[in-house]
């Protein structure tokens, strides 16, 4: 061989090897193994989502910055003795930090304005980072807040607990996308509309984080009349519908006896500000319309019926399953 060739063949050598390592292949979609997915969306327990609102509405409801003691029952008591060093939506965001810490989560509290008197809260954002694409992000994202003089014990303690069962059981999961389970405040903080959830995104897109998509859970002890079960899939725009479809079809792959379907009623929650900054996300949501069964004072843990802890349970099996089909793509 001429030694012109051995350059030549030495340089488209080296030009391949820059090429592998500057623009890797993508990593072919993962065959999803059904018995892993359904051993997991087994291990969703109904006692740790009952305990996980218990807690959230007997000790830190309403979690809002303008209280800073729990009420004690459904006219709107105000606990008389230890008021909190800080206020509920405070001492709420706190706890759920531990509980992401004792999962071993990387966890952050991102400052969030609650209000013009200069209250201040934060979101919790409790990451870990994909095998795969580390840089891309599913988000599972679920408002901490309750409104003002409301326990919030159906809106929105059923959607945390569902994040935070689902964060649990994925604990030791080798994801391929990095998964962030981000509990916002400011959703039900008069005049803030959404302010955590438009700093979260926000802020990620300005670090050069890519969002593959955000799951937003809210709402879903509502059943909506006529069915049993259900969970409505609310997106908007063609790749969020895709993402609805992957997870309703989740439900006949793996047999969860629940309704899933999927429409575009653009309803208000923290998908907004995905929509917003024009990011993939869907709203899984109990049914639409949606109406508060109980409300204010009487949004307390006791109120809530079976049907809506079966809707709840349900839907976090729905809801794993479809993030498992997600990451696997
Ligand atoms: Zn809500």
């Amino acid at each position: 061989m001429k030694s012109s060739s051995i350059v030549a063949l030495a340089c488209g050598l080296v030009l391949a090897l820059v090429c592998l390592a500057i623009c890797p292949a993508p990593a072919p979609a993962l065959a999803i193994d059904p018995p892993i997915v359904k051993k997991l969306i087994s291990c969703v327990d109904m006692g740790r989502l009952k305990n996980v609102v218990r807690v959230l509405v007997n000790e830190f409801g309403p979690r809002h910055a303008d209280h800073s003691v729990p009420f004690i029952d459904d006219k709107c008591t105000p606990r008389v003795q230890e008021p909190y060093p800080v206020n509920n939506a405070i001492m709420s965001g706190l706890w759920v930090e531990q509980y992401y810490q004792k999962l071993g989560y990387k966890v952050e509290k991102v400052p969030v304005p609650l209000g013009f008197k200069g209250a201040m809260g934060f979101n919790v954002v409790a990451v870990k980072k994909g095998t795969v694409y580390p840089n891309t992000y599913i988000d599972v994202m679920s408002h901490l807040d309750s409104e003002k003089n409301c326990p919030g014990a159906e809106d929105n303690a059923p959607g945390v607990a569902a994040t935070m069962e689902i964060a649990a059981i994925l604990a030791d999961y080798p994801s391929r996308y990095s998964l962030r389970f981000i509990h916002t405040m400011g959703h039900e903080h008069e005049g803030m509309q959404d302010i955590g959830s438009m700093i979260h995104v926000s802020e990620s897109l300005k670090r050069g984080e890519v969002i593959k998509v955000g799951i937003i859970i809210d709402g879903i002890a509502w059943v909506e009349p006529g069915v049993d079960t259900m969970n409505v899939l609310d997106y908007k725009g063609a790749e969020s519908g895709r993402v609805a479809d992957v997870i309703c079809a989740a439900q006949k792959k793996y047999g969860i006896a629940i309704n899933c379907r999927k429409d575009t009623y653009s309803l208000e929650s923290d998908n907004f500000s995905y929509k917003f900054f024009n990011q993939t996300a869907v709203l899984s949501i109990g049914g639409v319309p949606f109406m508060h069964p109980v409300t204010k004072c009487l949004d307390v843990y006791s109120r809530l019926l079976d049907r809506s802890w079966q809707n709840v349970f349900l839907t976090t099996q729905l809801d794993l399953a479809g993030i498992l089909e997600l990451d696997a793509e």
